[in-house]
């Protein structure tokens, strides 16, 4: 066949309209092209061997989903871009002497691997498909295509049910000498009967009439179920609209010679350098994305010319870009084509290591090396794994059932079961489920959302479990290929051994091992070599400091580990955990307002705080006083009803005596530490520069006092920032409290998902108070931050995940020190360093 050549004049004057070649288009227009379509572009003026194509815009798609047909002009545009691709191509779509095949491809803005359609080898017809016979003297070639495009028709334009493995056989039984009219009229009528018992439709012989219905078809299929329930998933809005691609066909299954593959430029499960991925020869595309027959590794079963080439362009593309890229490429008679060129999905492990790879190697800057790694993957990596004894006990007790190809890595244990909808059930139910089939496809993403771990018996690294896995980071086993899953039966069969749904199975997606029965797990090894330069880098690059929460001593290593330039810790927090709460209520309650000086809280707070604090060696700790009014105090207090006879605790400085209480413990406990610095006592709610000025007087009257600090939680306090900055040592400033205030929700909503989900959903807000800083609140902490002087830290208490976006916006602010729980220390970090590098 003729070689296709890329269409569509350089340097034309862009087209008016819905459309754009390759070559026309603007790569950056991501948002109308699509990403599958940007790449193409880029790919194409790059001078990269792209059949020649168009791309639909997502502008049309959106004119169609909200008018129901096709936009004025749109189709005589589509016959106009055909007469180009003919002309430049050389080729006649729907006829001879070399027929154009098209592919009709789906792309939107934003990555949904595997969600949406693609229609291959269209505008086959019986006139085609004589051409194509006399051109490739192969009617077993013009079979399969026929049997491919009818089947891929039906199923994605006319929603079809997948004709399954039926007309295989009938196509392997075509000699290659037959006479290709005969063959195509055997093979189309056969899928027609087929389809039309199964469905009672039709597919249109007519090329033209096949190419508008696959378009039609596609700017459907962004409203499909399953396109929904990932763009949900994901946080996509369902606005954008899908690009279409409408491409030259290359054909990988026309010879021993052709094939096709998809490769990464690194590993994108342990984020390895160097070219990995699949081929199949002698097949096309979706062959080997489907997962229905396992490939082989790509440098080995591609010609060592070819593997030159294919790795000089990968390590082009991968520099160009600065990113670790998803290759889509075929081969027709030795001759390569790129199809596709997208980011990599990639484990959370994979990405740190590419980060920390990346920060190495010179061509890349460190925002670069930085911008495709997460804190919710940097969070992911904490995650814990099976404990080694166990796996050894599991291993010499026969359990281990078989070994797959591990695609995302996780140790998990949970029952299994066998079908997609079962799955969501028993996770709705509070089961941790492994989801094991035979293959997966897009109709079961509900279940490979709801399961913590996937195991397919068929498919490779590249296929729709392992993508998709991938992206959802849940641990993954496919082409564990010595098992057999039997729905009916609902049992899986390996070697010789049954294991019915229901009964416990341990995965590990690294080394793609699936065992029999539970393996409990341990806490990680977080701190690996290539976390640890990636934080650094971060932390190097922001200059910030991030103080780690603690409550006992044993906590200080932990949280040294996270990378703590400090620690903060609450004196109630303490007290509840040491079992003393009930010493501090009875204290509290003790008949009187008489007893004046809170001797036993004194000594309490000298007591469970002289060890964290020896713990802690020169870390700075800052310690919260007791808080009688918020809401975990409350929550700890409450039964005992202490603010309700003593109204006067639920003010800052109500009971002067309890705080001054503390004061002495503490300074007493730091005394015994050994600390003459860096311990400071703040009190939560002061709004008032009276207030501060009052806690200072106290500290003065408790000999070598540590320093002292207010923690502002309100409005009024964060707007006075400035003047009750002038009486204490530090500041604090809780952006949850403020959210709270700001939008008058009880702190503790902001803590779970319901109700606001719901409420959210519903569009009662316009911001979430969870994870987007309010206007409102970002301009008082912008007061805030202008309390901050050489001699007067100001610093965020954070809770929760802190969206990389709102630590963005804090460190655009100017603040530079933060305290999170432990959990959140790397996260933040990282996010911290990316918002200094503002890439
Ligand atoms: P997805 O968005 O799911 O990756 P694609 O649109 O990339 O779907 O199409 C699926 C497969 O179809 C690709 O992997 C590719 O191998 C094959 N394909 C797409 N376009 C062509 C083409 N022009 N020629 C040959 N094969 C193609
Ligand atoms: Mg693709």
């Amino acid at each position: 066949m003729a070689e296709p050549q890329s269409s569509g004049r350089p340097g034309a004057p862009a087209a008016p309209g819905f459309t754009r070649t390759f070559a026309e288009a603007d790569p950056a227009d991501v948002d109308r092209l699509g990403g599958k379509g940007s790449g193409l572009a880029r790919m194409s003026q790059q001078g990269l061997r792209v059949p020649p194509g168009y791309v639909i815009g997502t502008d049309a798609c959106r004119r169609y989903l909200a008018e129901g047909t096709l936009p004025a002009g749109l189709a005589d545009e589509v016959a106009a871009r055909l007469a180009e691709l003919e002309r430049d191509s050389g080729k006649t779509f729907g006829a001879g002497p070399t027929p154009l095949l098209l592919s009709v491809r789906s792309g939107a803005p934003v990555s949904m691997p595997g969600m949406m359609d693609t229609v291959l080898n269209l505008g086959i017809g019986r006139e085609a498909a004589v051409a194509l016979g006399a051109v490739t003297g192969d009617a077993r070639f013009v079979a399969d295509l026929t049997a491919r495009f009818h089947a891929m028709y039906a199923e994605t334009v006319l929603g079809a049910l997948d004709p399954g493995e039926g007309s295989d056989a009938l196509v392997a039984a075509v000699e290659p000498a037959e006479d290709a009219g005969a063959v195509y009229d055997r093979i189309w009528s056969a899928c027609e009967a087929a389809l039309e018992e199964s469905d009672g439709e039709s597919v249109p012989a007519d090329p033209t009439a096949q190419l508008f219905g696959a378009v039609e078809a596609v700017f459907r299929s962004w409203n499909t179920r399953r396109a929904r329930t990932y763009r949900e998933f994901h946080a996509i809005p369902h606005d954008l609209g899908t690009a279409v691609v409408v491409q030259s066909m290359v054909f990988g299954n026309l010879s021993d010679d052709s094939g096709s593959g998809v490769v990464f430029t690194r590993n994108p499960a342990s984020g390895e350098p160097g070219l990995f991925g699949e081929y199949l020869a002698h097949a096309q595309g979706e062959d080997v994305v489907a997962g229905t027959r396992t490939p082989d590794p790509v440098d080995r079963a591609l010609a060592p010319a070819l593997l030159d080439e294919l790795r000089r362009t990968c390590a082009d593309l991968e520099r160009d870009r600065g990113d670790v890229l998803d290759i889509e490429f075929t081969v027709e008679r030795s001759t390569l084509y790129f199809l596709q060129v997208r980011s990599a999905k990639r484990t959370p492990e994979a990405a740190v290591r590419i980060a920390a790879d990346f920060l190495t190697e010179a061509h890349v800057a460190p925002a670069v090396a930085l911008r495709n790694l997460s804190p919710e993957q940097v969070r992911q990596v904490q995650r814990p794994g099976f404990d080694d004894d166990e796996v050894a006990r599991a291993r010499a007790g026969d359990r281990l059932l078989t070994t797959g190809i591990g695609a995302c890595p996780g140790q998990v244990s949970g029952v299994l079961v066998l079908d997609p909808d079962r799955a969501r059930e028993r996770a709705d139910a509070g089961e941790d489920v492994i989801l094991a089939r035979a293959v997966t496809s897009p109709a079961d993403l509900h279940g490979m959302i709801a399961a913590n771990g996937i195991v397919t018996a068929t498919g490779g690294s590249t296929s729709h479990a392992a993508v998709v896995a991938r992206a959802l980071g849940t641990s993954c086993v496919v082409g564990a290929s010595a098992i057999t899953v039997d729905e009916a039966a609902r049992t899986l069969v390996v070697g010789g051994r049954t294991v019915a749904e229901g009964d416990e199975v341990s995965l590990d997606g690294a080394g793609g091992e699936l065992f029999l029965g539970r393996i409990s797990t341990a806490t990680p090894a977080a701190a690996t070599g290539a976390l640890g330069s990636v934080l650094a880098a971060a932390a190097g690059a922001s200059g910030c400091e991030v103080l780690v929460r603690v409550t006992l001593p044993a906590d200080v290593a932990r949280a040294r580990e996270a990378g703590a330039s400090g620690l903060v810790t609450a004196v109630d927090d303490v007290l509840a955990a040491t079992g003393h709460l009930d010493g501090l209520v009875e204290e509290l309650l003790s008949d009187a307002g008489v007893q004046e000086r809170f001797d036993r809280v004194a000594d309490l707070v000298e007591q469970e705080l002289t060890p964290l604090l020896d713990a802690a060696g020169d870390l700075p700790v800052g310690v919260r006083a007791v808080d009688l009014v918020a809401d975990e105090a409350r929550e700890l207090l409450q039964q005992t009803a202490v603010t309700t006879r003593h109204p006067e605790l639920a003010l800052p400085l109500g009971r002067p005596a309890l705080v001054e209480a503390q004061l002495r413990g503490l300074t007493r406990a730091a005394a015994a530490a050994g600390r003459t610095g860096g311990v400071h006592l703040a009190v939560r709610h002061l709004s008032d520069p009276a207030e501060a000025a009052a806690l200072r007087a106290l500290a003065t009257e408790v000999p070598g006092a540590v320093a002292v600090g207010a923690y502002l939680t309100s409005p009024r306090a964060a707007a006075g920032a400035p003047d009750i900055a002038a009486c204490v040592d530090v500041l604090w400033v809780e952006v949850r409290a403020l959210q709270s205030a700001v939008f008058g929700i009880p702190a503790r909503q902001l803590l779970t998902s319901d109700p606001l989900d719901d409420y959210l959903r519903r569009g009662l807000l316009s911001v979430d108070p969870r994870t987007a800083l309010d206007p409102v609140v970002r301009s008082l902490l912008g007061t805030v931050a202008t309390a901050q002087r050489a001699d007067l830290p100001v610093g965020m208490r954070l809770s929760g995940e802190v969206p990389e976006e709102a630590a963005a916006q804090l460190y655009g602010l100017g603040f530079r020190r933060f305290a999170v729980d432990v959990d959140g220390s790397r996260p933040l970090v990282l996010a911290l360093g990316k918002a200094a590098l503002g890439d």
